[in-house]
């Protein structure tokens, strides 16, 4: 899994209450328990993304090397993963992404990440900014 620089322009959900709306409700076929709704939209569907957030800095491979970063975020429709620059928000659109071959790849990352994963600090609010 070597993550590509990103190509995408990440956008921020406009804020809804009480319910999500059918048209950017997450896909999430998965039993986790370190992911959660992020306030970013699948740059591909428009579906909010997932996010999980990692105790200590997770590297990732990338084209430029390995990135550590505080967190990733994930389409479950697209099976796409997206972490941003070491550094600076997803919506400074300058991280990476990665796209799973097939679903079986993606539930196996997906799985992995889970494990290392967390929901610490961020877990009473539904609006993160990254
Ligand atoms: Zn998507």
């Amino acid at each position: 899994m070597v993550f590509k620089k990103t190509t995408f322009k990440y956008e921020i959900a406009v804020p809804f209450f009480g319910f999500i709306p059918d048209e950017i409700m997450p896909v999430w076929n998965f039993y986790t328990q370190n992911f959660y709704l992020s306030s970013y939209i699948c740059p591909e569907c428009g579906k909010l993304m997932m996010k999980t957030v990692f105790p200590n800095d997770y590297p990732f491979e990338t084209n430029d090397g390995i990135k550590k970063v505080p967190r990733i975020f994930t389409c479950g429709d697209c099976k796409t993963l997206h972490i941003p620059a070491p550094g600076y928000k997803l919506s400074s659109n300058n991280g990476y992404y990665y796209k799973a071959k097939s679903d079986e790849e993606f539930e196996k990352i997906i799985k992995k990440i889970d494990k290392n994963g967390s929901l610490i600090g961020r877990q009473n609010t539904l609006y993160n900014e990254n």
